[in-house]
């Protein structure tokens, strides 16, 4: 019965030529996500309101999830279209829209009118009133509450007449590409998923970098990694994700470097080569999984360390967030069970018994002056591996 959808988009403050970059934005990632469907459909924009036109069957639940995971809609309202041909046929195809869609027609409603036409006979107050009256008469046991009702049934008298009255929640948030560009460090694990998706959330757009420590990290690792990208890509669109070969320079820090500083060490060689593919990809920040004080590299004192070799604002939205509430919302978006698959991430092979909690800066500084021989070509020799995958 639904041929089409009515999509609510909300935030305060997008005016003017933002409104349209915001609009267009949205568009786009609709598309990106119709795809994916079965049917053919028109996103159609008029005053201020975007629908989705279905031009063939589609499968409404499939739809439904897909719009979901477009960042930029609040809410999605399926709508049955009439054609005008008076008011007492518009109020059979009300009565029986109330009969498909609330079976149990034991629910307070309101009838909410909107006449966009302005040559249509009776006024919105009017229109409102006789409705309601028609209902009533069909169905006696419904209530009209006009505070609060249980179904408010919009009525918008166009070129056709569009019904609904069901509104189902979107995923909130901005479309991705309002918000410019940031490079994720996207690891195997649960919280950089949950970064990367809170973060393209805000409407930016997510390029990933994920550093492999071959023969360390097996192929099943990568793929995980790729596995994950694939899924936090069904609400950002592609990601360019970079596989950069990490086993040299980790292996040569291994070498040269207290081993309870390692691993401290690595992630901000790690932060270095990410801001370097970042800046040659017009990335405006990196993305990170870190939250306070969850393992000895995420104290403050270790984030002062990772912090302090970026130029460019290392965004780590998961900062506040327990673990729990990380996996809740890794559950949420669909990545939990791939990420806690047990292949290790290069990370977890090097890692020292009694890690630094509060590694001294100087020192830091000091013992990667060991490095200097060699770490120069090696990272050069790293950027060199960046393979490029295009997850979609
Ligand atoms: P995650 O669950 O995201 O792997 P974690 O709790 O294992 O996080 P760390 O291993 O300390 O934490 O890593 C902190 C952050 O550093 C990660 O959230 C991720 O953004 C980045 N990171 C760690 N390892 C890698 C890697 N191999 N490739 C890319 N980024 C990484
Ligand atoms: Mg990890």
């Amino acid at each position: 019965m639904f041929t089409a959808f009515l999509i609510k988009y909300a935030e305060i403050g997008i005016k003017g030529r933002n409104r349209y970059l915001f609009e267009d934005a949205l568009v786009q990632q609709m598309k990106y996500a119709l795809k994916k469907c079965e049917g053919d459909f028109v996103i159609r924009k008029t005053q201020g309101r975007i629908f989705v036109e279905a031009q063939t069957e589609f499968d409404f639940d499939e739809v439904v999830a897909h719009l979901q995971h477009v960042f930029g809609i609040s809410g999605i309202c399926p709508v049955v279209y009439a054609e005008d041909e008076g008011f007492d046929k518009l109020c059979d195809t009300i009565i029986q829209y109330i009969a498909d869609v609330y079976p149990e027609r034991n629910k307070t409603f309101k009838v909410a009118a909107r006449r966009a036409r302005k040559n249509y006979p009776k006024d919105s107050m009017t229109i409102n009133m006789d409705m309601g009256e028609a209902i009533l008469k069909a169905y006696p046991e419904m209530r009209v509450d006009v505070h609060n009702p249980e179904i408010m049934l919009n009525i918008e008298i166009r070129e056709k007449i569009y019904i609904y009255s069901e509104i189902i929640p979107g995923p909130g948030g901005m479309p991705v590409g309002t918000g410019g560009k940031a490079m994720l460090l996207l690891s195997g694990g649960i919280d950089s998923p949950v970064a990367g998706y809170m973060i393209a959330k805000r409407g930016v757009k997510i390029d990933a970098v994920y550093f492999h420590a071959p023969p360390y990290t097996s192929e099943r690792a990568k793929q995980k990694v790729v596995d994950l990208a694939r899924i936090v890509s069904k609400y950002t669109g592609p990601i360019y994700l970079h596989v950069i070969n990490f086993s040299d320079i980790q292996l040569y820090i291994y070498e040269k470097c207290p081993h309870e500083e390692l691993t401290i060490i690595m992630r901000r060689y790690m932060m270095r080569i990410a801001e370097h593919i970042a800046k040659e990809n017009e990335c405006l920040g990196l993305i990170t999984g870190e939250s306070i004080g969850q393992v000895a590299s995420q104290t403050m004192n270790s984030l002062i360390a990772t912090n302090e070799v970026c130029e460019l604002p290392v965004y780590r939205p998961l900062i506040g967030f327990d673990k729990q509430e990380i996996v809740e919302v890794s559950e949420k978006i669909g990545t939990y069970e791939t990420s806690i698959q047990p292949f290790e991430d290069c990370c977890t092979i090097f890692v020292a018994k009694h890690p630094v909690t509060k590694p001294n800066l100087n020192v830091i500084r000091r013992h990667e002056h060991n490095l200097d021989e060699r770490i120069e070509e090696l990272v050069k020799e790293a950027l060199e591996t960046d393979e490029l995958i295009i997850v979609q």
